[in-house]
Parts: structure tokens; sequence; C-alpha cells
């Protein structure tokens, strides 16, 4: 099966990701409308995308917090001024009300719950003070400005990576560089999931370590909790981290593959050979309950 993974992966095919792989674990009908969507026989396309698009007030918060950092660092590579924080917090307050008067939340759609911006942006105005707050932004203010044309926020071709014939994506959100040694940032807005993100700052290093051809111990990859408290996780990364990591994904990747009919071409056996969960927390925050036989 490796040899059919590794030509699949060549031809666009099943890529592993972290985020992949804990849909794929949690529930495989919710893996199978998230991913093949078109292969569905029952339900619409359109309708599965639609639920799939729904957001809500937890996801928005990251994804704005992210968008509006984002945003700030991308502002530094243009001037070196100081932060005008009461602009940026407008600003993040205009990114709010735009994002969610343009998007669908799964608690207005699942429990007729209104959501406002202010009520999404209360928890994000708390998290960025926390950021400004905290000495990674004074230091970033101070110093690492001077270096910021070096800086990668968010980079778009970079995402997709292969390690020996394998595809796996790895989202970077602020790769900068110190002395002759690269550091990555993910930022979190969501609770501390060590063992998880431990994984996860291992994927960021064999990136980094494929994209920049930098060695183990060249690489500082560091999650940065935002929420409830800032801290910053930063994990030794040894060489032996690495392969153990390449082999992961080979592992899962097979896992994942053994439903496919056509692995070179990712097309996936028909969806009722994709169990439903008996786990009632994740049917709880489905965004596909509606159309699931579960309910
Ligand atoms: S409602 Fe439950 S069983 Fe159905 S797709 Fe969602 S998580 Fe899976």
């Amino acid at each position: 099966m490796v040899d059919d993974i590794k030509k699949t992966s060549h031809t666009g095919g099943l890529g592993w990701s972290i985020s992949r792989y804990d849909k794929f674990l949690n529930c495989k009908r919710q893996y199978f409308y998230d991913y093949y969507a078109k292969f569905d026989n029952d339900v619409s396309f359109e309708k599965i995308q639609f639920l799939k698009s729904l957001t809500s007030k937890a996801l928005e918060v990251g994804n704005i917090v992210h968008d509006v950092i984002r945003d700030m660092l991308k502002r530094y590579q243009i001037s070196t001024k100081p932060l005008n924080k009461s602009k940026f917090f407008k600003y993040s307050f205009d990114v709010t009300k735009k994002y969610c008067n343009s998007k669908t939340f799964f608690e207005h759609y699942y429990y007729k719950e209104v959501v406002s911006a202010y009520d999404v942006y209360e928890k994000i105005e708390m998290i960025l003070k926390k950021f400004l707050d905290s000495a990674r932004f004074e230091w970033i203010e101070k110093n690492a400005i001077y270096q910021s044309s070096k800086w990668i926020i968010e980079p778009k071709n970079f995402g997709e990576t292969w390690i020996n014939g394998c595809k796996f994506f790895c989202k970077v959100d602020f790769l900068f560089p110190i002395g002759d040694k690269i550091c990555i940032i993910d930022w979190k807005t969501g609770k501390p999931d060590e063992e998880k993100h431990s994984r996860q700052l291992t994927g960021y290093s064999l990136w980094a370590n494929c994209h920049f051809n930098k060695e183990a111990y060249d690489i500082i990859p560091m999650i940065v909790y935002l929420h409830p408290q800032y801290r910053e996780k930063n994990v030794k990364i040894e060489n032996d981290a690495i392969t153990e990591f390449t082999n992961t994904v080979l592992n899962e990747t097979e896992n994942m593959c053994r439903y496919l009919v056509d692995i070179e071409k990712n097309i996936p056996k028909v969806k009722l050979e994709f169990p439903l969960t008996n786990n009632v927390f994740f049917c709880k925050y489905c965004n596909y309950k509606e159309i699931c036989a579960k309910n």
C-alpha cells in the first residue's frame, strides 16, 4: 500500500495533516462529509458544503485573532513605527463585524442563538490585550522588526510538503530568523493540548527542514498560547523525533487510504463504510447533524 500512497501523493491525492487525521479519528462520517462531499449520493454537494462552512463563536475567535495578528505583522514589514493600539483595536473590531456579518454561525443555525459581533469581540479583545502586554510583543516591536523583510507570515505556497514520497500539509503562522536559526510560531486561542501540540511542533520542524534545509537543532518551533494566559511552549526537537514523525505520517496516511477504493485517484468507499461515532460530544458540536443518520 505504501507504494500506492506515494504514487497518489505525487498525483495530487490524499495529503496528511494533523487536523485531517483528527477528523478521521473523531468520526469517519464527519471526515467523509468534510473531504468527500461530492461522492455522497443522498445529499447535494451544495448542502454539505454549506454545513461545512458553518462557523462557531470559538472558531471565529481563533480565526479573527490569527488574521489581525497576521495583518499587524505585515504592517511592520512596511513600517517600523510602533503600533497605534487604539487604531489596532478599532481595526480588530471592524474585522470582527465584517466576518460575523458574512458567515452563518453553528449556534444560530442549530439553536437560533443570536450571535453578534460584540459577543465574539469580547474575547478577541481580551486575547489581543494579553498579546500586546507580552514580552514577545515587546521584543517584536523593539528588536525583531528590523529584520522584518526576512519574516515569513502565513506562507501560502509552503503548506504542502513531501516526506519519503508522501504528501503532508503544515500551516505555519509566523517564521523569523534569530541569528542562523529559525523560529516558527503558531498562535493558539484554544485550550492547551500538550501532546497534540508537541506533535505539531515536530511537524513544523520537518516542514522547515524540507523547505529551508535546516537541521533540527537550527529550528526553534514554538506554540504561543494566547488564552487563558499568555504562555510559550518551546520544545527541543531531536532528529529522532523527526524520523518518528515521518513514520507516523506514513502510518496514518495508510490508515486513511483503507477507506478508499482507488488510492491513486483518492476515491472513497461508499458513505456507509464510514461509520458514525458513538461519542455524543462530537455529535453535539457537529456541523452535519442535520443530515446525519445519527439524529
Ligand atoms: S452527527 Fe455525530 S455521527 Fe454524525 S457525522 Fe457528526 S459526529 Fe459523526
